[in-house]
């Protein structure tokens, strides 16, 4: 199976190496560079985007991180996660905060308010995601839970929309859109504003586990002398 990292700075990183091992793949916790340089792949969990990329400036990880964005590896964030990897973030802290870039959407850091505003819906999302189709021919849906989080509210034409949300009457008050954007996936880069990790819907990491194997599948077999990992 594909090796994958979980960045392990900060936030819900241990619930990312649960669901990776029960969905087959080789997890482990990522704090130095040399464990980055193992993954086939890499998740950047939830938790707090200005404190993840704080952590990661002062633990030397945010040029590494760079570097890997850039490189061929696939690279999966949910919520902070997701902000840390756009090339654009709105409601930032004032100051600015670091951003990984790569993924080419424009996200609102905290879209839906505060942690009174957090929810769980039944949300639609693409066929891509392998098995997810229902058999009645209804939209396949996964259980999602939005945690302080944020949202996507434009990608270039690079960037495939994986799930769509439909707000309510009172988030399109308090936010004036009807729909956003929040799973999507760019090339080797995916992105989702909520939580699967939290569920037991295993079908993201399954499929995030899927392109790291493709990825890896495709690149030539150099092993570091010695694995750290
Ligand atoms: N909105 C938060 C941030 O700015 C993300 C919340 C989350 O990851 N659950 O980092």
């Amino acid at each position: 199976g594909a090796r994958i990292g979980v960045l392990a700075l900060q936030g819900s990183f241990r619930e990312h190496i649960t669901s990776l091992k029960k969905a087959g793949a080789d997890a482990f916790e990522v704090r130095k560079k040399e464990q980055l340089d193992c993954c086939d792949g890499l998740i950047i969990p939830g938790g707090e985007s200005t404190t993840m990329a704080l952590v990661a400036e002062r633990w030397g990880l945010l040029e590494p991180l760079r570097a890997f964005a850039k490189s061929d590896r696939p690279i999966w964030g949910t919520c902070a996660g997701l902000i840390f990897l756009a090339e654009e973030a709105e409601g930032q802290k004032e100051g600015g905060q670091q951003l990984l870039g790569g993924l080419h959407c424009k996200v609102s850091r905290n879209f839906f308010g505060s942690q009174v505003d957090s929810f769980e819906c039944e949300l639609p999302v693409d066929k891509c995601l392998g098995g997810i189709d229902s058999q009645s021919g209804e939209a396949a849906t996964t259980r999602a839970m939005f945690i302080r989080a944020p949202a996507i509210l434009s990608a270039k034409d690079s960037v495939k929309v994986l799930a769509e949300y439909t707000t309510t009457d009172e988030q399109k008050a308090a936010t004036g859109r009807d729909k956003v954007i929040v799973a999507v996936r760019e090339g080797k880069l995916m992105a989702t504003a909520f939580h699967p990790e939290l569920t037991d819907d295993l079908r993201w990491h399954k499929y995030f586990a899927d392109m790291c194997v493709e990825a890896s599948a495709l690149r030539p077999n150099v092993e570091p002398a010695s694995s750290p990992c």
